[in-house]
């Protein structure tokens, strides 16, 4: 279905001739009718499926701009994804009299403030920010229509819940919430129980685990090798724009160090560096400014990058889960895109489960390794010593999930391992 067959506004129209939408993507196609009549809705579709602006479209196309309150709140878990989601709104508005903006933490909540005075129709949020500004702020959800919660597994595995809770407490007057997700874990159908209004379910994810034009490599790394491996690589695929994932920041500055000596434009992030460069960098590495990124899992969520054609696992993600949003970096819309996996002898009983999970068939670059006799079952948990405390909830990256607010804080809940949809 193309976009001129449908009722939008002039001003979209535009903007969305101006960037080369033509077609509606399948999500797009099935949700929009919905959107648009306002009912609630869960939406489950791999990831670079055109999620964005399957809500966006019809988002924008709903709200009045003659009403300077916030009629459309969106929730998503990272300051880059909000700053994204913004930027996708912002262009298919620009033609049009509504106006939008992101709050997130590590940035001034003055100015914030002021921007939300102004008049906001459609405000893009991480939880965090969006509480400490409805307790200090003038900020009201009263007029908001539609509520959606972006990535929300990911915001439920943060331990958001609390926080997402405490929205919904606040807008006991009618709106309609939809629901965009990769995977349905059960924190989100008790979610959806507690706060939807029967919702419709859109599941495009139940046969397909990863894009198609997606490749998946694997190499055997020797210990104390990983770093030359990385080089030969790097030479022998003459990358465009290469992602490479590090499972802690420590890992990601050793990379980082090593790599900047060998090859021109590379830059790192994580969850460790002030707001003003996360910003910055991944502004300029969308841009192409920046040809190798070395990152935590900060960078594995939502985000479109869109000139990016190598993801490499310099370290083996922690789960199948994981896997899936590194890689999906790569290969978004169609395109080709590659990822290699660096694999250590400790690794084949985690890998087996990934791969058994995510149903991959991998390839291997070199020799194919002897996997037959490790496990890919869940590890026994070993008891605690008595009398010691269990461990709060860590991120890849070591640091406590950003934004968390002081209810989440208080009320953290014992949270279960998301179970993947596939
Ligand atoms: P998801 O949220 O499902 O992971 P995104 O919303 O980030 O996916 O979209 C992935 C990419 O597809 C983005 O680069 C976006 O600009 C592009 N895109 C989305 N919808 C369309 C469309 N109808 N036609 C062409 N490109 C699209
Ligand atoms: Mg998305």
């Amino acid at each position: 279905m193309k976009f001129t067959e449908l009722d939008l506004k002039p001003g979209i129209l535009k903007a969305l001739q101006k960037k080369g939408y033509e077609d509606l993507t399948p999500i797009q196609e099935q949700t929009f009718p919905h959107v648009l009549s306002g009912k609630d809705l869960i939406a489950l579709a791999q990831t670079g499926s055109g999620k964005t602006a399957a809500c966006a479209i019809p988002v924008v196309q709903s709200v009045d701009p003659s009403i300077k309150e916030v009629q459309a709140l969106i929730l998503v878990p990272t300051r880059e994804l909000a700053l994204q989601y913004v930027d996708e709104i912002a262009w298919i508005a620009k033609e049009t009299d509504v106006s939008t903006f992101a709050v997130y933490g590590g940035f001034s909540m003055d100015i914030q403030k002021s921007k939300l005075a102004h008049g906001v129709q459609i405000l893009v949020a991480t939880p965090g920010r969006l509480i400490d500004l409805l307790y200090n702020s003038d900020l009201r959800l009263a007029e908001v229509r539609y509520f959606v919660l972006d990535e929300a597994d990911e915001m439920l595995n943060q331990g958001f819940l609390t926080d997402i809770e405490f929205v919904f407490s606040c807008m006991i007057h009618e709106h309609h919430t939809m629901l965009f997700s990769a995977t349905m874990p059960n924190e989100i159908k008790h979610l959806s129980k507690n706060y939807l209004d029967n919702p419709e379910i859109f599941e495009l994810i139940a046969d397909q685990k990863a894009p198609s034009s997606l490749k998946h490599c694997f190499e055997q790394v020797a210990p104390r090798r990983r770093f030359e491996t990385l080089l030969k690589l790097i030479k022998d695929e003459d990358p465009k724009q290469v992602i490479l994932f590090c499972s802690s920041r420590r890992n990601c500055d050793t990379l980082y160090d090593h790599l900047k000596k060998e090859v021109k434009s590379v830059e790192q992030i994580h969850g460790g560096l002030d707001q003003n460069k996360r910003t910055s960098l991944f502004r300029r590495f969308k841009r192409l400014d920046i040809r190798f990124l070395v990152a935590t899992d900060i960078a594995s969520r939502g985000l479109d990058f869109s000139h990016t054609d190598l993801v490499i696992n310099y370290d083996l993600p922690q789960n199948p889960e994981a896997y899936t949003h590194r890689t999906g970096r790569t290969a978004r819309m169609g395109r080709e895109g590659k990822a290699v996996t660096f694999v250590g002898n400790r690794d084949f009983g985690k890998l087996k489960m990934i791969l058994r999970v995510n149903r991959i068939d991998a390839e291997w670059i070199g020799e194919t390794p002897d996997m037959s006799k490790a496990s890919a079952g869940k590890k026994k948990r070993r008891r605690r010593p008595s009398g010691k405390k269990r461990p709060g909830p860590k991120r890849a990256d070591g640091q406590k999930a950003e934004g968390q607010s002081a209810t989440a804080k208080k009320k953290r809940r014992r949270r279960r391992k998301p179970k993947t949809q596939e």
